[in-house]
């Protein structure tokens, strides 16, 4: 039977484990990327240590285990997300290259001069820059979806901007500055009705909710294996395969062609049209670990402690005299991003790193987020299920603390 016991958790995550100095670790940077557990640090090592090659390409031995390994890896993760097929799934190194990816290809197949696509106002800079960008090229235009002042978005705004047929939809499911969680499945269906592709940025919900691509609709849903206790440098992209199989290719080089002249060149079948150039096996490895770590615990338990650390962490800063929190919508995950009044997010932070306490502050990569609140930054403090709650009784006199001596 599946269980949750944080205390054999922990164990698995030596790096918490910790003096920062000379106070025992609190790591609340979860947003920026999880710590790994021992279970994929020995993935990838094993990896390196007895089974590196190069694969799709060698009829030897090693690199067909290498292949059927990397295979095996893509159809853990597709099962994970429920995908119809694994061929469904098309390794990135994360997020940011998915969403490129996306906006590229997307770009080059349904966007023409005049075309619009829709983002929000709360996206991280990976899902709106490389729209802008492209439709700054393509003679096009962004269209945003509006939000109010407790992060929540408009959904009447979208509805107008829907009416406008935008080629795109692309939104975060939920926000990493304002832990906003987006009614996404509503969203998709709105978007539906008009035929749109809707894409979703999951870089923040895949360790914290079960994520089911068919129930949702979507048709692309992006994340990053770094924020769900896998190695950096890989991650993924879902996509449904009938757009998968009508897009064009991304990169080029080795591995996506078919056959190749100098006359013309054809291409692989998806997903290997997408993924040109040695990929990171190991991390592909490493990642599908992590998977099985995360299904190998009692999910809703998982969620019941991480929904009891933002709830508690949520209580206990709201008796900090002058704090002001970012993002206050209903239906929150994983995050709580505030400020205290007089005191830089910067300086804050500063100070209680000093006493161990790890969080982030500044713009958390989405800048358009600040200008709305007309703020610098805010000082984030995320969770991810190894965290407790005598962590945030640390953290929570570390900024009462720090907010003395700041005033
Ligand atoms: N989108 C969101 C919502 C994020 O939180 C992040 C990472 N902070 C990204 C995109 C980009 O992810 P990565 O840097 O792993 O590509």
């Amino acid at each position: 039977m599946k269980n949750f016991d944080i205390e054999e958790v922990r164990k698995q995550f030596p790096v918490l484990d910790q003096k920062i100095y000379g106070r025992q670790l609190v790591y609340f940077d979860n947003a920026a990327t999880t710590q790994k557990p021992l279970c994929v640090i020995e993935r990838e090592r094993d990896y390196y240590l007895n089974e590196n090659c190069n694969i799709h390409r060698g009829v030897h031995y090693l690199s067909q285990m290498a292949t059927e390994a990397y295979e095996n890896a893509r159809k853990t993760v597709a099962t994970f997300v429920n995908a119809r097929k694994s061929e469904e799934i098309v390794f990135t190194r994360g997020t940011t290259e998915s969403l490129n990816l996306l906006a590229t290809s997307l770009g080059q197949l349904l966007i023409n001069k005049g075309d619009k696509v829709v983002v929000s106002a709360m996206e991280h800079h990976s899902n709106m820059v490389p729209w802008q960008q492209m439709l700054i090229r393509e003679g096009g235009e962004l269209l945003v979806i509006k939000m109010d002042e407790n992060g929540v978005l408009d959904l009447n705004h979208y509805a107008e901007l829907l009416k406008q047929r935008p080629k795109v939809v692309s939104i975060a499911h939920i926000s990493n500055t304002l832990a906003t969680v987006n009614p996404v499945k509503e969203m998709i269906r709105m978007a539906h009705e008009y035929d749109i592709p809707v894409i979703i940025d999951g870089a923040q919900s895949m360790a914290h909710q079960v994520i089911d691509v068919q129930d949702l609709d979507c048709d692309f849903y992006v994340f990053s294996g770094h924020k769900m206790y896998a190695p950096m440098g890989i991650g993924g992209l879902y996509g449904k395969m009938e757009w998968l199989e009508k897009m064009p290719p991304y990169q080029f080089g080795g591995e996506m062609v078919d056959k190749v002249s100098f006359e013309k060149t054809t291409f692989n079948k998806v997903p290997f049209k997408f993924e040109a150039g040695t990929p990171n096996v190991g991390a592909a490895l490493g990642l599908e670990t992590a998977v099985k770590f995360i299904q190998s615990l009692d999910r809703q338990e998982v969620e019941r402690h991480e929904d009891m650390l933002l709830n508690y962490a949520t209580e206990q800063l709201a008796k900090i005299d002058g704090i002001r929190f970012i993002g206050r919508a209903p239906r929150r995950n994983g995050l709580v991003s505030f400020l205290v009044d007089g005191i830089h997010p910067y300086d804050l932070g500063t100070i209680i790193d000093k006493m161990g306490v790890a969080v982030r502050t500044g713009h958390h990569c989405a800048e358009p987020v600040m200008t709305f609140f007309g703020i610098p930054g805010t000082v984030r403090a995320s969770f991810a299920m190894y965290n407790t709650k005598e962590e945030i009784d640390i953290f929570i006199k570390a900024v009462e603390k720090a907010t003395l001596m700041l005033r």
